[in-house]
């Protein structure tokens, strides 16, 4: 359909921000779950009621719900992709496959209705398929009722039961959840032990149990005066019902909603300065080391929301889950034994994702990187910050599994949907190390200052919008004014390498040229520092021409010199500098370090130390 020219020019500026997302949509998920745990049987039965908001402009004939608790059984996709996966998760490896009948997760769908009507469904190991018994049409809703029955697995990965830190319920992916429907279609992967997807919603659960258990989970507990346990406000009186307990929890605009139980949690609380209450819950064993991560945490918040963007929510949750570290909305479930140092990196990357799962909350599946990259690198700016007081953190670690991939062969591009890398080593580097690269190695492109403006805007123009790897592309294009097309395409869809070198020094006329050289197909701009014998340094700044600009000055301390573009066919570039070779103390392109450049050694001549390890390039 065409507007008319009037209507588009009038209407321009209203539109801009109502219709910004003209072909996206945000489905909307309201669950209403009432449950009950059998603390003796390990069962979970409930009804979930789920209005469901067709935001499309599409008419669903079915719809996808993910039933993960299948994924624990022998024979499951995520059983037989571990038990032939080169480099299995030492966690997983074929545990799945032993599994007994009482110690398998699965969950059995009883009854589902839409608007009161039986539908037909059909369970596909983690996917649930809906017929609908009516067409579901654009801008309208349904209500779908549902009985299940689950059977909590004996903890593998992350949920499940018993684990080996004695946390009796991790209750993570623990109920049917509808799959997100978006422009690119539905996003119903069978599980197989990688990433997810969610919808946002609004959540409101009911959980009953055994009342000597303790429940730490997504949002916040609506009846903390008939709970206690830390819950209540200071100084009030806690009146428990006889028998179970119910807990009620309300969680709005989050992508999923996760709990975890144990009668040995302890409960702190501490506040973030104008952000969240945290909660603490932990056991008595790692007690220590977890009083002094407390203090750890709130300075996380405050770096995170001062760096890349504010929480929004007033709540947030770390928990012993006792198996790896697992990020979720509102909440996370960490490990709660091991090093000091260990507790903190945990807490801190699970929190992070807090931005880039939680509230950005891009695709994981497709793109992993866009989530466990920039969470592992805003992590580690602010352990660099909590540890140092310096956020200068160089990401040397990401760049050294970066370049050991490659070393290895098994870089795959990180284009790929999660589930389908070769190895775990390939899907792990590309998902948080080559991430982590790509951000700081735009800061290279386009100068820090505005690397971190764009890290804000990005937070703060995509949030609660499921950004994807264009739209972080285009903020940072519109805040540095520079073109990166060039750079998100190589590093995304390719895996073509950066690597550049001096390639000679020639004296000419008591000048001297110096020839760089792109000896890798993945084009850069370039920064060449000369520092001179009588102590003076200057920088030569090689924009690529595909940049159609420069990036602001970095560092005022050191005199920059602005050349010529570097046209990204031409192999080589020869620059001029106005002195001899005699007075050249050293030439290094990129001290910083930040282009990821798999062969450093051929980027330093140092004239000082000779021409060792180097050939003297001008003989
Ligand atoms: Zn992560």
């Amino acid at each position: 359909m065409v507007r008319s020219l009037f209507l588009s020019c009038v209407a321009a500026f209203c539109f801009t921000t109502a219709f910004s997302q003209d072909y996206r949509w945000q489905q909307r998920p309201e669950y209403v779950m009432d449950v009950k745990l059998d603390v003796t049987t390990h069962k979970v039965n409930g009804t979930q009621k789920l209005t469901y908001y067709n935001e499309s402009r599409d008419t669903l004939n079915k719809v996808y719900y993910h039933l993960y608790f299948n994924a624990f059984q022998p024979g499951s996709m995520m059983d037989i992709r571990s038990l032939n996966l080169p480099d299995p998760d030492a966690r997983v490896r074929d545990r799945i496959s032993k599994l007994k009948d009482d110690e398998i997760g699965y969950q059995h769908i009883q009854s589902l209705k839409q608007d009161g009507k039986d539908v037909t469904f059909e369970v596909k190991g983690t996917i649930l398929e809906v017929k609908l018994a009516k067409p579901l049409l654009p801008k309208t809703k349904a209500v779908f009722d549902m009985k299940f029955e689950s059977q909590i697995p004996i903890q593998i990965r992350r949920s499940g039961r018993n684990n080996k830190e004695g946390i009796a319920y991790t209750m993570t992916q623990w109920y049917p959840k509808m799959a997100e429907y978006d422009f690119q279609g539905w996003h119903a992967y069978p599980y197989v032990a990688r990433e997810f997807h969610g919808v946002w919603g609004d959540f409101d659960v009911k959980i009953t149990l055994n009342p000597t258990f303790i429940i730490a989970a997504t949002g916040k507990l609506q009846n903390p005066d008939k709970i206690g346990y830390g819950y209540e406000k200071p100084g009030t009186t806690v009146k428990r019902a006889d028998g179970d307990l119910t807990w009620h929890f309300v969680a709005k605009n989050v992508i999923d909603f996760a709990w975890a139980a144990d009668p040995d949690y302890i409960h702190d609380k501490a506040q973030v300065p104008n952000g969240p209450e945290l909660h603490f819950f932990y056991q008595a064993k790692p007690a220590d080391n977890w009083k002094k991560m407390e203090p750890y945490a709130v300075r996380h918040f405050e770096f995170m929301n001062k760096t890349f963007g504010k929480y929004p929510y007033d709540v947030y949750s770390i928990i012993q889950g006792g198996d790896g570290g697992m990020e979720y909305p509102m909440c996370t479930m960490i490990l709660g034994e091991g090093s000091f140092g260990g507790l903190v990196g945990v807490m801190a990357h699970e929190a992070a994702h807090s931005w880039y799962q939680g509230v950005l909350a891009s695709n994981e599946s497709l793109y992993p990187w866009l989530d466990e990259g920039f969470t592992d690198f805003a992590s580690q700016e602010s352990e660099a910050f909590m540890f140092n007081g310096d956020p200068k953190e160089t990401h040397t670690g990401s760049y050294a599994s970066y370049f050991s991939l490659i070393k290895r062969g098994l870089q795959e591009p990180i284009s790929q949907h999660s589930d389908h890398y070769n190895t775990n080593a390939a899907y792990g580097t590309a998902a948080y190390s080559m991430g982590t690269v790509l951000l700081h190695q735009l800061k290279y492109v386009i100068g820090e200052e505005n690397f971190y403006k764009g890290m804000r805007q990005y937070y703060n123009t995509w949030k609660f919008k499921h950004p994807e790897p264009i739209d972080f592309v285009r903020v940072m294009e519109k805040i540095s004014g520079l073109q990166l097309k060039w750079y998100s395409s190589y590093f995304i869809n390719t895996t073509k390498r950066v690597d550049y070198g001096i390639k000679n020094i020639v004296e000419a006329d008591g000048a001297s040229l110096v020839t760089l050289e792109r000896i890798g197909e993945f084009p850069m701009p370039i920064d060449l520092v000369v520092t001179y014998k009588n102590g003076t340094k200057e920088l030569l700044y090689m924009p690529l021409n595909e940049m159609l600009g420069n990036k602001p000055g970095e560092d005022k301390s050191v005199t920059r010199i602005d050349l010529d573009a570097w046209p990204w066919v031409n192999p080589t570039y020869t620059v001029k500098l106005t002195h001899k070779v005699s007075e050249i103390s050293s030439i290094e392109i990129d001290p910083s370090m930040r282009m990821a450049d798999i062969d450093r050694k051929n980027n330093k001549i140092d004239f000082l130390i000779g021409p060792k390890p180097y050939e003297d390039p001008t003989k």
